[in-house]
């Protein structure tokens, strides 16, 4: 971790009155703050004395910031997210503040290692991988880019689980984040709100006879409370607020139940409102279809609309403008209740008729839609929805009833065509569509990336699409620099201060300056030291933690992201099998040393997905421990994969492995991190692969495999994957030694349902890539033996990845969804 510091320039020169203003600071903080004296403070208690002589000018910002949205009546965007996969902040916070430097010295001074500080702050991980990550990329660039947002989610007590390795299988373990508490955030008792659940609707007769009002008597409450996190934009320009929501009883003890006795049976609603927050579903792109998931999302979207709306009240007086102060935007359709309930609360508490409350809702949604896979589309069976949810049961008939006679009155649209654009599923049990009911009830429906947009108009909304044929939009996701590059990789961003001047750490585009350098042959020799200090460091971590030597010098082949079958990293450990074999049969070629790094969580349901991280491990021991290898090939599993290790490999890769099947993987935003700090993909054309070939050059990035196109094809023209693997030496070798047991001798069955359903469906497409794969990682190989090359398509890759910026997504968003200016 030292490394990082050596090299870098700093932001800010320290000066020496500043140093020791700041360690002054800091000592009070740890005496008034923590209520602790030097002498005994521990590192966490420096750890709290530091982010909280940050946090105060951060607050200072925020107060400004919020002041000036409301002074200028600006128009408010309000992103909604069940997961924000935030990581730690400290050193973001300084990094955006331009305090690096002197906090180092500051703490130095008291003889207090930041980097040694920093490793204990706690990864906020309220999220599951990419979906989450891009929620906290997109909450930095809109405080960057000046968009007055709130974001919105649940303060989940444990977050995603803490992975260990064990005997190479994966053991999930909670992750207690707040074990320490988190001098982050501040409690908002006075910010709570009631949510209802179950229950029985009445009508309610107005004067005249007619029905004129709904009203909702739930059986269970439970009260919403907020906790708020400031988050700073690059220079502290704008400070938003990251407000997540925590269950709290609206009676914490039923007092009648206590005097009677009943003394467990007393904390039962205590129970129930923490079991709201207690833990995030650990599932990456399939839906946890449980009760308890349910209530989270209505949870923490009604209390976010309530929020929403008691603000817009406050300021305006009125809800009929909301959509021209209010952009709410929906990540996915974890919280696309909220088109029921907004309509809810509009017509039922607020007394605005359905037509106008219509309108106003499709003015002020718009939704993100992140996965084609068909399994991973969010639906609830009626009898849990209308259970749980009664009255949005009756609003999502009625929204259905006027959007069916919408379709209809077209003439356009077949009896079949109509099934799949109600919300209602039909066929077998009914469920409630909960991407229609979001598509309907928004303005504006995008996609991730190029690819993912066009697909999705072609296959799952491809109804609603020509109903509405103004709605989709694209809008390829981004990361933010200031994490992805300035704070996780100093050396890097040193070297291109060095050569293109500081104009880029403000305006990325400037970045592309950088392209003249890949010709410089002394400017190449730096740029590689650089990569070598990083792939140093990554090696020093997997030493200590693992056991595990490696040689810096060797070609660093990464692939870390969730496990899950489309991603194949089951591709990537059969080509390390059919490597290895090859490297034995002929010891004379030139081979070149490569490190194979795999790392990610797996759904502790998802049984292949855990079975391939065994593999991994078992295929690891195998190889590594072979001499006849000499070293040549290591494979190496990083356990607990998260933003914080994330932030040490993508510094440290040479080789970056996006090879999910074709047409399943929506963007990708591991895929940017890595080409932004210097690494050449291998990938198929999926997802933002696409673009980053556009903009990188194809030159500088290695393709294969099928298209998305060809892999339709091949599914819908009976793919007949034994023969593939049969006309396949490579292949059926390396098949043949994982299935018999090489790589399990204590339990040779082991991989045997694995590898055979390959020969069975192979429906990712694995043997129909394959030989492909394996060919383009010889040209890696072949190129990787010329570092000047190498190096001169790495400088490119990060001269011409500014586009991938989260703060250019956020200004399409701004500008082109929301309405908002950026
Ligand atoms: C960026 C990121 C992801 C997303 O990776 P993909 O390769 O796009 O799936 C997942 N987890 C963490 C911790 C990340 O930082």
């Amino acid at each position: 971790m030292k490394l990082a510091s050596a090299y870098g320039l700093p932001l800010q020169t320290p000066q020496t009155s500043d140093i020791e203003a700041l360690a002054a600071e800091i000592l009070q903080a740890l005496k008034y703050r923590v209520g602790k004296d030097a002498t005994v403070a521990t590192q966490y208690d420096w750890l709290t004395a530091a982010i909280l002589v940050v946090r105060d000018r951060i607050i200072d910002h925020w107060v400004k910031s919020t002041k000036q949205a409301y002074e200028q009546s600006a128009k408010r965007v309000y992103y909604l997210s069940l997961e924000f996969l935030i990581g730690r902040l400290m050193r973001d916070a300084f990094s955006n503040l331009g305090m690096m430097e002197d906090m180092r010295a500051a703490l130095g001074s008291l003889g207090v290692e930041l980097d040694v500080i920093a490793t204990l702050e706690p990864d906020a991980a309220l999220g599951n991988g990419g979906l989450g990550r891009l929620a906290a990329c997109f909450m930095e660039s809109m405080a960057t880019v000046d968009v007055p947002a709130h974001g919105y989610g649940i303060r989940y007590a444990n977050g995603m689980f803490r992975q260990e390795i064990s005997d190479g299988w994966q053991v999930e373990l909670p992750e207690t984040w707040l074990d320490h508490g988190n001098p982050w955030e501040f409690e908002r008792r006075e910010r709570s709100f009631e949510v209802g659940f179950g229950g029985t609707v009445e009508q309610v007769a107005a004067k005249d006879g007619r029905l004129e009002r709904h009203v909702w008597r739930p059986q269970e409450r439970v009260l919403a409370v907020a906790y708020d996190t400031p988050v700073v934009g690059w220079r502290g320009n704008r400070v938003n607020t990251l407000r997540l929501w925590a269950g709290m009883p609206v009676d914490p003890i039923l007092l009648d139940a206590f005097n009677a006795g009943d003394h467990i049976g007393a904390l039962r609603e205590s129970n129930k409102a923490d079991a709201l927050s207690r833990v995030l579903y650990p599932a990456d792109s399939s839906p946890a279809g449980q009760e308890l998931r349910l209530r989270q999302e209505y949870f923490f979207t009604t209390a976010s609309l309530q929020d929403i709306i008691q603000r817009h009240l406050s300021q305006y007086g009125e809800l009929h403008s909301l959509p021209e102060k209010a952009a709410i935007h929906l990540n996915d359709t974890h919280p696309s209740v909220a088109v029921a309930e907004l309509m809810r609360l509009l017509m039922d508490v607020h007394g605005i008729d359905f037509d106008t409350a219509w309108g106003i809702t499709k003015g002020t949604f718009a939704y993100t839609n992140h996965t084609l896979l068909p399994e991973a589309l969010e639906s609830w069976p009626v009898p849990l929805f209308e259970r749980l949810l009664p009255r949005h049961m009756q609003i999502v008939y009625a929204i259905n009833a006027q959007l069916l006679h919408e379709a209809r009155t077209t003439g356009q649209f077949d009896g079949e065509q109509i099934a799949r654009i109600s919300l209602i599923e039909e066929n077998g049990e009914r469920r409630v569509r909960m991407g229609n009911l979001a598509f309907a009830g928004s303005h504006s429906i995008n996609g991730v990336s190029a690819l993912h947009t066009e697909l999705m108009k072609e296959t799952v909304f491809a109804d609603l699409h020509r109903l509405y044929p103004s709605r989709i939009n694209n809008k390829t996701n981004g990361i933010t620099q200031r994490r992805w590059l300035f704070q996780c990789n100093a050396g890097l961003t040193g070297l291109i201060r060095e050569a293109i001047g500081d104009r880029f750490l403000d305006d990325i585009a400037a970045l592309t300056e950088l392209d003249a350098f890949a010709g410089d042959a002394a400017f190449r020799e730096k740029f590689a030291a650089v990569k070598r200090a990083n792939k140093a460091r990554l090696a020093s971590i997997v030493a200590e933690r693992q056991g595990i030597k490696l040689d810096p010098s060797a070609l660093f082949d990464i692939q870390i992201k969730r496990i899950h079958e489309y991603k194949r990293q089951l591709l990537n450990i059969i080509e390390a099998v059919a490597l290895y074999d090859q490297i034995r049969s002929h010891p004379e070629r030139d081979w070149m040393p490569r490190v194979k790094f795999l790392g990610g969580k797996a759904a502790p349901s998802y049984h292949n997905a855990k079975l391939i991280i065994k593999l991994a491990n078992d295929v690891a021991r195998v190889i590594n421990r072979d001499p006849a290898v000499r070293g040549l090939l290591k494979v190496v599993f990083t356990p607990n994969y998260n933003v914080s290790l994330a932030e040490v490999m993508m510094p440290a890769a040479d080789l970056s492995e996006q090879i999910s099947t074709a047409g399943m993987e929506a963007s990708g935003t591991g895929n940017m991190k890595f080409a932004l700090n210097g690494a050449l993909t291998i990938g198929t054309l999926d997802g933002a692969n696409v673009e980053i070939r556009e903009h990188v050059g194809a030159d500088n990035i290695f393709i294969f495999g099928l298209t998305a196109q060809e892999v339709a094809e091949r599914r819908n023209g009976g793919y007949a994957p034994r023969g593939v693997i049969e006309t396949s030496p490579e292949l059926s070798q390396a098949l043949a030694a994982i299935s018999s047991g090489v790589f399990s001798p204590d339990d040779p069955n082991r991989y045997r349902d694995l590898i055979s359903g390959l020969y069975d469906h192979d429906w990712f497409m694995v043997a129909a890539d394959f030989d492909a794969y394996a060919a383009t990682q010889r040209q890696v190989d072949a190129v990787w033996g010329d570092s000047p090359d190498w190096n001169a398509r790495a400088i490119r890759n990060v001269a011409r990845m500014g586009w991938f910026s989260s703060d250019r997504t956020i200004r399409q968003y701004a500008r082109e969804i929301w309405n908002v200016p950026a």
